[in-house]
């Protein structure tokens, strides 16, 4: 798990705060923030976007991971995720399986309004996760 100093932590979860602003939940009505650190040290944010048909609604932690991919950056060094209310929210199954594929050793910063958090890895939020090892190559077809 990548080390990370306690000024970058706090300013990534002051950012993931931010990034609730922008939240579009009038369903949940729970509004996320996240924001990743890339590995070229940019921070790129998300918030979570719902939709009608529940199905297709995107969670902040892929909002800001997909904003540092197509800004160039494919690999993250940590994510900061900041949900309202006291209670501490973990990433989703599809988020963790994302965070997968784009980091295998982030610091992972889950916050809650109040100042508490906990960090955590990827290892740790998804164990024997899948893996593309797991895929065949062409030339096993
Ligand atoms: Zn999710």
């Amino acid at each position: 798990m990548k080390k990370i100093s306690e000024a970058t932590i706090e300013k990534l979860l002051a950012e993931a705060r931010d990034a609730r602003r922008f939240s579009y939940a009038p369903y949940s009505h729970l509004h996320i923030g996240a924001a990743v650190l890339g590995k070229n040290r940019a921070i790129f944010k998300g918030c979570n976007i719902e939709n009608m048909s529940y199905g297709v609604t995107m969670c902040a932690e892929r909002v800001a991971i997909f904003n540092a991919i197509s800004s160039g950056v494919p690999e993250i060094e940590a994510l900061a995720i900041s949900c309202e209310g006291e209670e501490l929210c973990y990433p989703c199954g599809a988020c963790r399986q994302v965070i997968s594929e784009f980091s295998k050793n982030a610091l992972i910063i889950i916050g809650a309004d109040g100042g508490k958090y906990v960090t955590e890895s990827i290892e740790e939020l998804l164990p024997r996760g899948f893996s593309s090892q797991k895929l065949k190559s062409p030339k096993d077809c």
